[in-house]
This record gives C-alpha cells, structure tokens and sequence, in this order.
C-alpha cells in the first residue's frame, strides 16, 4: 500500500532536520485486524528505526517495519508483565536518545488502559519530543464487528468504558453509579471478574436479566461473540478466551440483527 499522507498530517510526524533529544511516536494498533491501523500509524511504523511492541499487536502490523528496524518485544502474558513499566520507559528513553526514530506500538488506544500516558510522563521529564497517534480502541473495534452500537437512541445514550482489573488495583468503582447510569459498559480485562462484576451490578440495581455480550478476538478472524443474560455472565465467561471484552446493557441484542462479520 502506497499512501501520500496530507500536508497537514505530515507536519506533526518526525522531522529528522530539526536538532533535538530523540523522538517517540506512541502509536494505537487497533484491535486486531490489521487494516484497521490509522494511515498515520502505517506511516510512522515504515519509517521506524526501533519498535517497541506489545503482545496484542498483530504480526501483519509488526510486519510493515523496515527490515533494518529494531523490534523490541515488551509485551506481556495475562497479569504478568515481562518486561517491568520502569524498564520499558528506560527503553524508550535510551533509543530516543540515540537520536532513533522509536514507535511505540500498541494494541488498541494508547490512552485507554494502555499506559500511554505514564509513559509519556517519563519523556516530558527526559525533555524528549513525542507525538500521539490514536488507535481504534478494542470498545469501538470489537463492537464494530459484532454488530452491536454502542449507544443507539433507543437503548443507551452514554458509554463507560471501565477497567475489569478493579479488584487487583484496588481501587474501587463506584458501582451504584455504573449500574444505574442507564449507559452501556464496557469492561475490559474482566473475564476473570466477571462474576464479581456480575453481582456488584446485580446488588446495586441493574435488572439480573440484563443482556450482555462478551466479544473474544473482536475484529480477527477467529472472533466469537457470546450473548446471554447478566446473572449468567460468570458461567458463559468460563467459554470464552483472552482477548476478551464484556458488555453490559440492550444494544447487545441488537447483535442479532446487525452481525455481519461472522
Ligand atoms: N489499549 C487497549 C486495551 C488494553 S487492555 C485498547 O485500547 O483496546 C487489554 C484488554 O483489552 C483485554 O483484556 C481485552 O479486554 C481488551 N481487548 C484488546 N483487544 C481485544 C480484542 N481484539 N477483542 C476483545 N477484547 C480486546
């Protein structure tokens, strides 16, 4: 594929005439399929010389990086990281600072449970220049695919996208707001917690038969949509792998009707 990027999008990009203290694209990879990268992040990745990457970034993205680059892999397994975040900002660092055009690449949005802001944290503090280039999130991706809006004027008029990991950080949610918040959610990471989900918005008002859909592997090829109702959310979460995502609230029905993708 051979795309003329606009004027006004090249004009953010790396300039590599302009002296400065290195600079790291941060770049979304999207959910899965590949042609969902942004035209910008296909641009940035071709001319990369060192790509930093995570675990759900798909082999044909990884794919379009120079033979000459270097790929250095940071992802993790699950809960476990292999590489530790302090680590990873060191990387990004060190390779900016050899004067290397480093894209950093990751699934989905950068900015949506993605760390991307703790990373660019530690460039502000390095006074090393960045740019940010968005990715469709696995929320707007997955749904895409398995045919269910995530808002529709008849169902929801509102969003959540919401951390499945909120027993682990320890920072609760405020679960009275979320069930009654008439909005649809989304979790992520929370396969393993979706009995727990399940029953926090059970216990604080949202109605048991509630429908729901959990999307493995949105956007790819071996994607599966489950769809069943909220009490039965832990028990149907035990079929399904990671990637996954769940989503609470009646657009899921509508999976039905507008599936196109399987
Ligand atoms: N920054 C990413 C999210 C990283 S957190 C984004 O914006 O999409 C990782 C979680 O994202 C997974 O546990 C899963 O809940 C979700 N996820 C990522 N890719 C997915 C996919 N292809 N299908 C379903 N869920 C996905």
């Amino acid at each position: 594929m051979q795309m003329t990027p606009p004027a006004a999008a090249r004009r953010t990009s790396f300039n590599p005439h302009t002296p400065s203290r290195g600079f790291v694209s941060l770049v979304g990879a999207g959910p899965g399929d590949p042609d969902l990268l942004t035209v910008k992040g296909f641009r940035v990745i071709q001319q990369a010389d060192v790509v930093v990457y995570d675990r759900l970034v798909s082999a044909d993205i990884l794919a379009l990086a120079s033979d000459k680059a270097e790929m250095i892999y940071v992802g993790k397994k699950l809960d476990y990281h292999c590489v530790p975040q302090a680590q990873i900002n060191q990387i990004l660092v060190d390779k900016a600072l050899e004067g290397k055009r480093v894209v950093r690449l990751k699934g989905g949005d950068s900015f949506i449970f993605g760390r991307g802001g703790e990373e660019l944290e530690t460039l502000v503090e390095q006074n090393i220049r960045f740019e940010v280039v968005p990715g469709i999130t696995a929320a707007a991706g997955a749904t895409a695919y398995a045919g269910i809006p995530l808002t529709h004027r008849d169902h929801a008029q509102a969003v959540q996208f919401i951390t499945g990991h909120v027993q682990k950080d320890g920072q609760e949610i405020d679960w009275s707001s979320v069930a009654q918040s008439n909005s649809t959610l989304v979790f992520y990471m929370g396969l393993k917690q979706s009995g727990y989900i399940a029953d926090k918005l059970i216990t604080h008002g949202l109605d048991e038969q509630m429908p729901c859909a959990i999307i493995e592997n949105g956007t790819r090829r071996e994607q599966r949509v489950f769809r069943c109702p909220l009490n039965q959310l832990a028990q149907i979460a035990q079929q399904a792998q990671s990637p996954a995502l769940i989503v609470v609230g009646s657009v899921t029905s509508l999976h039905e009707k507008l599936n196109w993708f399987e």
